[in-house]
């Protein structure tokens, strides 16, 4: 550990302000993060809200604090709409599939893991899986009930009149709430959500249970107040999510919370649960935000189904802002790996030879403690890998998550899965193509190198590495 110095200063979506950060336990970090519902693959845009949780892990890792941090697998719960209207999304797919639902959340869920180990995610304290959760969900909703909710024939309500400030959090008008009063019957505020829904007499679920308030399964809300109460204890320090979730979820996260802890204003962040709420922006195309509902998406896999190496995502992540909207394109994703690319060879270069440089590493401190500002820590971690010094860069590189210690320049290759040559061949015609130059048979030594060309390799003499494939991005 070097020693930081500088104050971690983080955007609070609740206060609306950068703050700085004050632990809750000395010495400590606890974070909860909304994790994905585990009902298809998660797109790219899912996995920067992963990308931006653990830098944020790992800044505070950096900073000196214990960290505990939990991501929910939410496996029950989530409807086609994030209020309560539609259809419950894994029991959907199930039936889509014609599969039961823990087979489908087993196969996303270890999809979505897939991706968490590829784009060198840490790994966090807990995976909480909501279904495992639904009796202490049960014993949440038992003691809110009688002073917060009201029963109606579909289910269990959260009447939101009674918890002040109720969707402070929230930057949407109430207008978008007003579309949700016909959605269920009863109501008595749109923003009213379901803790609990009643299976419809006559119908079965895959996934129910027994409760006070009938047969049924809990709203998704309920899960993520419960799992972060369980295991990191209210109030603890950060909620994260992406900023959908400021406008519906996180609010009725809130207001949930409140109930519990029989807090009342938000005027103290710490009743709303976390002390700070954090939310990245999206990740979108030209087409507007990437979502898993629209049928069509990017997966990780496409990217690396593509020849692209999957740090190159996250690099292109760790180049935009956490707040910021980012746009993905196949050419700003190239841009990310050619950059990933000249690192590797700043590292091949780099002797080693130097102690840990302070300056730099203060620089760099101050850049991530400004509200993670990894766009400004990049150019810093730059100059310390071309600066003789690697263990300035392993230092910095426990920030960034890039994996350079472990990374070598033919790993970021690019890897097209259309590829009509396996490596080995095109090593052995390389080495023929050497054997015919030592002998100054350029008549063959071109022949060869032609043939690779026509069949997309570039052949780069005088580079160690040989050769690359030609990234076609058409
Ligand atoms: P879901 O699986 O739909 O619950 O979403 C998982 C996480 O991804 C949540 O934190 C969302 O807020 C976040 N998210 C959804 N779409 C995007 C996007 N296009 N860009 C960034 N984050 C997103
Ligand atoms: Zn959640």
């Amino acid at each position: 550990m070097t020693d930081t110095t500088a104050p971690l200063r983080l955007f609070n979506s609740l206060t609306r302000q950068v703050e700085e950060f004050h632990p809750v336990h000395q010495g400590e970090a606890r974070v909860y993060t909304c994790g994905p519902t585990v009902y298809n693959y998660p797109h790219i845009g899912n996995m920067r809200a992963y990308v931006f949780a653990d830098t944020l892990g790992r800044v505070l890792s950096f900073k000196g604090y214990r960290l505990t941090h939990v991501i929910n697998i939410t496996d029950v719960g989530h409807l086609t709409d994030d209020a309560d209207a539609g259809e419950d999304k894994m029991e959907k797919m199930a039936a889509a599939k014609a599969q039961s639902i823990w087979d489908i959340a087993k196969h996303y869920t270890e999809a979505y893991w897939a991706d968490v180990k590829a784009l060198n995610i840490r790994q966090p304290a807990h995976w909480s899986i909501a279904t495992d959760y639904v009796p202490q969900m049960i014993e949440f909703a038992k003691s809110i009930a009688e002073a917060h909710c009201y029963e109606l024939e579909s289910g269990l309500y959260f009447d939101t009149s009674t918890v002040a400030d109720y969707g402070r959090l929230a930057r949407a008008a109430t207008e978008e709430g007003e579309g949700r009063i016909e959605a269920v019957e009863g109501k008595r505020h749109a923003a009213d959500f379901a803790i609990w829904r009643k299976t419809p007499p006559g119908e079965k679920r895959q996934m129910e249970w027994d409760s006070p308030w009938g047969r049924g399964a809990p709203g998704w809300h309920l899960e993520c107040s419960v799992m972060s109460r369980e295991l990191l204890g209210l109030p603890f320090d950060i909620h994260t999510g992406g900023i959908d979730h400021r406008e519906i979820h996180h609010p009725n996260e809130i207001a949930q919370n409140q109930a519990i802890t029989g807090c009342g204003s938000l005027d103290c962040a710490e009743h709303s649960g976390a002390r700070m709420w954090m939310h990245n922006n999206f990740l979108i195309d030209r087409t507007g935000k990437m979502s898993k509902s629209s049928g069509e998406f990017l997966r990780l896999q496409t990217i690396i189904d593509r020849g692209f190496h999957p740090l190159a995502y996250r690099m292109l992540c760790l180049q935009a802002h956490y707040r910021s909207e980012l746009e993905f394109s196949w050419d700003n994703l190239a841009a990310a790996l050619t950059r990933l690319k000249k690192m590797l060879l700043g590292i091949s270069r780099n002797s080693g030879n130097r102690a840990v440089l302070k300056d730099l590493m203060d620089r760099f401190d101050n850049a991530i403690s400004n509200d993670l500002g990894t766009p400004a820590a990049l150019p810093i971690f730059e100059e310390a890998i071309w600066s003789d010094s690697l263990s300035t860069v392993k230092y910095m590189d426990q920030v960034m998550g890039l994996d350079l210690a472990n990374l070598n320049r033919a790993d970021l290759r690019i890897r097209p899965k259309s590829a009509t040559l396996t490596e080995a061949e095109i090593e052995a015609a390389l080495d023929k193509r050497a054997e015919a130059r030592a002998a100054k048979d350029f008549a063959t030594s071109d022949a060869i190198r032609d043939d690779l060309i026509a069949k997309g390799v570039e052949v780069m003499d005088g580079d160690p590495l040989r050769w690359e494939w030609k990234l076609d991005l058409a």
